[in-house]
């Protein structure tokens, strides 16, 4: 009992290696094998002992996997003479243990089996541990023969060979089950051959791929069952030319490289069972035994079938892609080479398939000389960068001569330092082709607009002066500013016509033009350093393509020359027509007292020269008074004596006064509407226009006819008085010019019908200072209806 103590309870650290050495061989628990039963009997019989047991020595237990003469498989360790056997070096015997302090009082010992002798030998494995024991037991004491302990030692041995070849086993079948597991769920087809090429095994995706099942292919060679014939020659002639020597065009065109040390991946168009052909990408690997002799080989094929068909979807993409469609790649040594290149790669280098070689030489070649440079730096610079390339160049072609292509591509750094790119090239030919017309057209234009004696000056939508040519440049001393709109007028010197009246950026015709206006000869000025331009604005606005208003110009005409001209020829005909209004009025007011006798009585033979004379120095008086008139209005020196009164009494008078003028034209004429309102006019002014009105329509009215004047409101403030006529009316080509000076639609008619073609134009001054407008409406051959309208108020009754 004492000694059953002594077993250390915490197991120590070897003995925790011990187990795991045990439990590594998984042998505990396991069933009787006649193998090792063999052992225990060879051990009895040698020993000539009732009892032989393999033990194997657990943490807790003794567990025998043979036993002969024993009923029980196992007993406690504390029990167990093994302990003491796997604790030392060697064969441990006990010659008799009643006598043996350790087991006298073992249960063993003292009860059933009645334990005296007791010889066991270590099971040892190649590590070093003592896993149990092969022992001998005898219930009456005795000893071993040398002879006898050797045999014992010896089949110790023996049965811990017998436990590694178990295990070797066991890991042989663990591998054999990985391995059919790998092939059956390989997405290769595998084909397993002798050293001569039979087929010896196949997986499951070699039978759907093939349509072959395992049957039917072991025991063939394999290259005429699943490979052409004359694909098989192909390669047997060019593998002779590489190798120098010639090869069978038979299983030896696939094992002839890996004899070369050369390990092959090639695509092959193997045979299925229904003849059509199979693509895959074809792998041999040599299997050799543990003997470095060779076995036979292993011939994996990947399926390509869906690799051919993304293939031929991309090809049949890039076909509908105007352009070369490519994949370039870029090595860190310099190398390049094209993985990918559409066929528009004649299209656009004019390079057949053929010609194609995998580095960029033959392309690059047909690039033009002097882009060439250009077209490689741009690219080094976009690899360098990893930014995407675009280049426009061009290109030397065969057919086509030279074109333009833009080659677009992004560039993709690989994991071997590589950069990838993915790219098209297109044919801009044509567009580049419009681009440099319009180009051409664009600097045409833009010479024209330098050349023009006109300023010329746009806008964008957003007021950002987009052109300012020459002429606008020195006539408004600057070039185009990037300013606000508000301070145009302050900046670029804008004055209304009158030179001295600064513009109002509202007023300013560019802006005018860009709200949507069309202006048309707005005379203004520009003055710069106290010189006044005087100028013609024509304003439009500019319209995009698709009909959006995207800007303005306006186009200034110089006119100072003219209005100088102009300035001079007003100076000289009032300064003219003052000197000889004096001698005039008197030369007038002495042919009057004599055509009127009251010189006394004129000779017959004078009396009608006289008459022509008084009549014409008349005529002259009122060219004179209309010329000053009209010099007064414009130069603004014409007072106006406004006053608030009523229409009708004004028209009432202008009847009166041109009542025997029109009689002297067998003309009447008649008041008839007025209404009831009172006009802010000079009533004297108002008089020169009406009468002027109403002898011009006697003047041309047909003997017996009547003019007709009338008044109505147009406007509830607004009252247009019209003066009717049945005369010939105003020829439209006459329209434009009548209110203009000296206008007359025939110039015969000054001796006809007398007049100077001034009065109409001092008119329409008149009804523009009193804030009226003049205007006619007439159909030629019909009369002529003239009118003015003037702003007005409703009389009350009480002031009528
Ligand atoms: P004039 O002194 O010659 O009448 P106006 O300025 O008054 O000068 O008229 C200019 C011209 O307009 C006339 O010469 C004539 O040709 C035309 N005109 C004016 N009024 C009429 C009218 N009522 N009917 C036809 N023509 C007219």
């Amino acid at each position: 009992m004492e000694s059953s103590k002594s077993i250390p309870a915490p197991a120590p650290p070897r003995e925790l290696s011990r187990l795991a050495a045990l439990l590594r061989y998984e042998i505990l628990d396991t069933p009787d094998e006649s193998a090792f039963d063999d052992f225990t009997q060879l051990a009895a019989y040698i020993c000539d002992t009732p009892i032989a047991l393999i033990s194997l020595v657990d943490d807790h237990r003794q567990w025998f996997k043979s036993r002969l003469g024993l009923d029980v498989n196992e007993t406690p360790r504390e029990l167990s003479f093994c302990t003491y056997t796997i604790e030392g070096q060697g064969l441990f015997e006990v010659e008799d243990a009643q006598r043996d302090a350790r087991f006298r009082d073992n249960p063993l010992v003292t009860g059933d089996p009645n334990i005296r002798f007791y010889a066991g030998a270590p099971l040892t494995s190649p590590d070093g541990y003592n896993l149990g024991t092969l022992c001998v037991i005898d219930r009456q004491p005795r000893q071993l023969n040398e002879a006898q302990r050797g045999a014992l030692t010896r089949l110790s041995r023996q049965i811990m060979r017998l436990f590694e070849e178990r295990l070797q086993a066991h890991r042989y079948a663990e591998q054999a089950a990985l391995q059919q597991a790998l092939l059956n769920s390989a997405a290769s087809a595998m084909l397993v051959t002798t050293a001569d090429g039979h087929i010896s095994g196949v997986n499951p995706t070699a039978e759907r791929l093939f349509g072959y099942s395992e049957q039917m292919l072991i025991g063939q060679p394999l290259t005429s069952a699943l490979f052409p014939q004359e694909a098989l020659q192909r390669r047997a002639t060019i593998l002779g030319i590489e190798l120098g020597e010639p090869i069978e065009p038979g299983f030896a065109v696939l094992t002839a490289p890996l004899f070369e040390g050369r390990r092959e991946t090639r695509e092959w168009r193997l045979l299925h069972r229904n003849g059509s052909g199979v693509p895959v990408l074809l792998n041999i690997s040599a299997i050799h035994d543990e003997r470095e002799l060779l076995r036979g080989y292993i011939v994996s094929a990947y399926d390509l079938a869906h690799q051919e068909h993304l293939q031929l979807r991309l090809q049949q993409i890039a076909a509908q892609v105007p352009g070369l469609l490519f994949q370039f790649c870029w090595r860190p040594n310099g190398d390049s080479s094209f993985p990918y290149l559409s066929e528009g790669v004649e299209d656009i280098y004019g390079l057949s398939a053929a010609e194609i070689e995998p580095s960029i030489g033959p392309i690059y070649a047909r690039v033009h000389p002097d882009d060439r440079e250009h077209v490689l730096a741009s690219i080094r610079h976009a690899a360098s960068t990893l930014t995407p390339w675009y280049f426009e160049h061009r290109i030397d072609h065969p057919r086509k001569g030279l074109i333009w292509v833009e080659a677009r591509a992004t560039p993709m750094r690989q994991a071997d330092g590589s950069v990838l790119w993915h790219g098209l090239v297109t044919d801009i030919t044509e567009r580049k082709a419009e681009q440099l017309e319009l180009d051409k057209q664009q600097e045409m234009n833009r010479r024209l607009l330098e050349a023009l004696s006109e300023a010329v000056v746009a806008c964008d939508a957003d007021c950002n002066l987009t052109l300012f040519n020459h002429t606008a440049r020195r006539w408004h001393g600057l070039d185009a500013q990037q300013i606000a709109p508000e301070q145009w007028p302050g900046v670029y010197h804008l004055y209304h016509a009158d030179g001295v009246t600064p513009m109002c950026p509202e007023e300013v015709p560019l802006l005018r033009a860009l709200r949507g206006e069309h202006i048309r000869n707005l005379e203004m000025t520009i003055v710069l350093h106290g010189t006044p331009r005087y100028v013609l604005a024509n304003a439009d606005p500019m319209y995009a393509s698709n009909g959006q208003q995207n800007g303005a110009v306006v186009v200034l005409h110089d006119i100072t020359e003219r209005k100088q001209i102009e300035i001079l020829q007003r100076d000289f005909v009032s300064t003219v027509s003052h000197e000889l209004r004096t001698p005039l009025t008197s030369i007038t007011a002495s042919l009057g007292l004599i055509c009127g006798r009251v010189m006394g009585e004129v000779p017959e033979h004078l009396q009608e020269l006289l008459d022509i004379a008084h009549q014409n120095s008349k005529r002259l008086s009122t060219l004179i008074d209309d010329l000053l008139d009209i010099d007064k209005l414009y130069a603004g020196k014409m007072r106006f004596e406004l006053r608030a009164q009523p229409l009708q009494p004004l028209l009432e008078q202008a009847l009166r006064s041109n009542q025997g003028y029109a009689e002297s034209h067998a003309v009447s004429i008649e008041l008839r509407d007025c209404p009831a309102v009172s006009i802010t006019v000079d009533a004297m002014r108002l008089e020169q226009v009406l009468s002027n009105l109403l002898s011009n329509a006697a003047k041309y009215s047909p003997a017996g006819e009547t003019v007709a004047m009338s008044a109505r409101l147009v406007a509830p403030q607004r009252v247009r008085v019209s003066v009717c006529d049945k005369g010939p009316g105003i020829t439209e080509a006459f329209r434009k010019r009548i209110f203009g000076k000296f206008a007359q639609a025939d110039s015969s008619d000054t001796r006809k019908q007398g007049g100077t073609g001034l009065g109409l134009a001092i008119s329409k001054e008149l009804i523009e200072h009193m804030d009226g407008e003049i205007g006619f409406d007439s159909s030629p051959g019909a009369g002529a209806c003239f009118w003015f309208e003037l702003p007005c108020h409703a009389l009350n009754k009480a002031a009528q």
